[in-house]
């Protein structure tokens, strides 16, 4: 019996009224769940819908065939980016089409993918699947991948170890199997304040930030000379990055505080809490006991409030040929952007992330899919669909 592979016209519909939906990440997405539960249960799937601690925005996992071991994982968030501040000539929320390209927030990263996903289902439901089909939706995806980290308990408890996770982030459908980690925090220093002209009776906080700035900046030379090195990535080393920094009060005021933000973007052969284990020895070995000696009220705090775990390639694994071969493609390639895929992994998980559409569309004003992007992961959702009925 052939499955019923899903048309265009199948997958445009349900793009249509996902985009509708504005799941920005700052609003809920429980409209969303709503609708993909609904239609999930017309085909007799249940949808196991995991609200969130305390906020009005929810996980949700479906199973499609029997829950054994060496299913598959098709996921992906369902919050987009914002778009305010941005020059759309498009409408942002009401799908468009002009020359073989669907346009609004949303159509590459990511809900392109989970509308052939949602379009696949009946053909996944007539194909009396011997290994099931998992559909895992996140929120919060896009401010740090909050919304994953609730759904792993839920995983690992109750969806039998799949042979591969697929995370649908856009990559021209080609297999990525390695991406950087990242590390973001921000660091708080409490001075003493004082007078400008009477140095001796205060501790300047931004000079500190000053010198804790070019402690970092010291790691990212040495990193970016002696390594580690990493071919496969561009550039091949951990990267380093200062954000907004805020402090001080006047120009005759010795500052009693700054603030600023950083982040790194480490290989996934590094040891990414080592690094930021470093950076909080120093302040606290070096620069606090000198500005402790002078006052013992001054302070250094460095909170960690995102961490994006690395995707670690396995070379000649099952997952990663099992999803070349659902590609259809002779080589792996990695991505310069961070996914929700490392959590995943850290379930032990094999895991890859493969999408339609080019991330170099995502986040931008009037972004957009070809056409023929979704029509490609419509092939490989059948693939996989004849893969689990094997
Ligand atoms: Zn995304």
């Amino acid at each position: 019996m052939s499955l019923p592979v899903p048309t265009t016209k199948g997958i445009r519909d349900i793009l249509v009224d996902l985009i509708a939906f504005d799941t920005t990440s700052h609003k809920s997405n429980l409209d969303l769940i709503g609708y993909i539960a609904d239609y999930l249960a017309g085909f007799g799937v249940e949808a196991k819908v995991l609200q969130a601690d305390g906020q009005p925005k929810a996980n949700m996992v479906a199973t499609i065939g029997p829950n054994v071991p060496g299913g598959i994982v098709l996921s992906g968030h369902t919050d987009v980016v914002p778009v305010e501040g941005q020059a759309w000539t498009k409408p942002a929320f009401a799908l468009s089409e002009e020359n073989g390209h669907y346009f609004g927030r949303g159509v590459a990263d990511m809900k392109g993918f989970i509308a052939v996903a949602l379009a696949s289902v009946p053909m996944f439901v007539e194909a009396n699947l011997k290994a099931p089909i998992h559909l895992a939706f996140s929120f919060d995806e896009e401010v740090g991948c909050k919304g994953v980290q609730e759904m792993l308990p839920f995983l690992a408890g109750h969806v039998a170890l799949p042979r591969l996770v697929v995370i649908g982030e856009p990559t021209s459908m080609q297999v990525a199997t390695a991406h950087k980690g990242q590390y973001v925090a921000k660091t708080r220093i409490v001075g003493q304040e004082a007078h400008s002209s009477r140095p001796d009776d205060g501790v300047n906080a931004v000079v500190v930030a000053a010198e804790l700035i070019g402690f970092i900046d010291e790691m990212a030379k040495e990193t970016r000379e002696t390594g580690p090195f990493d071919d496969a990535f561009s550039p091949p080393h951990t990267t380093f990055n200062i954000g907004p920094i805020s402090g001080g009060t006047a120009f005759n005021i010795i500052s009693n505080h700054c603030e600023f933000d950083w982040e790194f973007r480490f290989l996934p052969s590094e040891d990414g809490p080592a690094i930021t284990g470093r950076y909080e020895q120093h302040f606290e070995d070096v620069i606090l006991p000198a500005m402790r000696a002078k006052f013992p009220n001054c302070n250094i705090t460095n909170e960690v409030w995102a961490f994006l775990p690395p995707l670690k390639a396995e070379p000649g694994s099952d997952g990663e040929s099992f999803a070349m071969a659902l590609a259809q493609r002779n080589a792996s390639t990695v991505v310069a952007f961070g996914t929700e895929a490392g959590h995943f992994q850290g379930l032990d998980f094999p895991t890859v992330v493969c999408g339609p559409g080019d991330i170099a569309q995502a986040h931008k004003p009037d972004e957009y899919i070809e056409i023929k992007q979704l029509e490609a992961c419509a092939r490989f959702m059948h693939r996989v669909a004849e893969a689990m009925r094997a």
